[in-house]
């Protein structure tokens, strides 16, 4: 899979792009990353990309002139022209902006299934709305705040993709058994033997996690852990999935894959908190 990041600012990426899993990622060319100058798109002497705004106003604009021969440097036509030729869900032109939908790990799915995702960072007061309209598939929000560019939310993207392309993680199933995980309380329930690093999630967040020492800074690890049941595990996991995910993000739990016993479970733990 190939990712292209058109930026004013290419050396934020660089720490980046040389730790963890992306590193290795990249080594192994699971994933290409390309980072474009913006400014290499100029021909001013200044290199100029902003603009001010027209009707007036704070602050400046990314021009639309630069970004169109960026994105033309990269084989991106217009999105209608794309439209029209090219086979549909291969290329995906995202522009990081606050007024986007919120990315989800859905939506991260979502893009690891196609070849080739471009994302525009905006700085400034953004992008004019122009490059939106005719190149973007879709605007992306990383979250519910004002950034100072989309950098941070280039950076997003790519980390929560790349790490669900086969291959990536060192265990496949973990991308699966984890927040916002896939895996639903059946698959997990078919599941025999040694549970896998995290239970089914189906929407829910995650367990929490112990490591060795068994007792530190006063607390012991829940003791459950340490006797090898594996389905006795296998409960206590489900249940801290289903605790954490009520206390923490309980708009979760309305679209999650809950079987009886967990619905049994949030009964009960609902009934502790009255
Ligand atoms: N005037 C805009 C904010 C511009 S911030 C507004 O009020 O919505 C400058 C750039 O930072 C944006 O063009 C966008 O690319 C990036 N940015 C800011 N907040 C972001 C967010 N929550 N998610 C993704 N990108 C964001």
């Amino acid at each position: 899979m190939r990712f292209d990041i058109v930026t004013i600012f290419p050396g934020f990426f660089t720490g980046f792009f040389e730790n963890g899993i992306l590193s290795r990622a990249l080594a192994r060319e699971l994933v290409t990353v390309g980072v474009h100058d913006l400014r290499e798109f100029t021909h001013d002497r200044h290199r100029t990309v902003d603009d001010r705004p027209f009707g007036g106003g704070e602050g400046m604009v990314l021009k639309p002139e630069p970004l169109a021969e960026a994105l033309a440097s990269l084989g991106i036509a217009p999105k209608a022209e794309r439209k029209a030729t090219e086979t549909p869900d291969t290329t995906r032109v995202i522009l990081l902006s606050a007024q986007g939908p919120s990315f989800t790990q859905a939506m991260a799915r979502e893009l690891a299934a196609v070849d080739r995702v471009v994302l525009i960072c905006g700085r400034y007061e953004g992008v004019d709305e122009r490059i939106s309209q005719l190149y973007c598939d879709q605007e992306l929000s990383i979250g519910d705040y004002v950034l100072s560019g989309g950098e941070l939310g280039a950076a997003v993207v790519v980390d929560a993709t790349m790490r669900l392309l086969p291959g990536v993680l060192g265990n496949e199933a973990s991308s699966e058994f984890e927040s916002f995980g896939v895996a639903d309380a059946e698959i997990a329930d078919a599941e025999a033997g040694v549970p896998r690093s995290q239970y089914g999630a189906g929407g829910l967040l995650d367990y929490p996690h112990y490591t060795r020492p068994a007792d530190f800074g006063g607390l012991h690890a829940p003791e459950v852990l340490l006797n090898g049941d594996h389905h006795q595990i296998r409960l206590w996991r489900r249940e801290q999935q289903l605790r954490k995910t009520l206390a923490n993000r309980p708009d979760l739990l309305e679209h999650a894959a809950l079987s009886e016993q967990d619905e049994k479970l949030l009964e009960a733990i609902r009934r502790e908190t009255l």
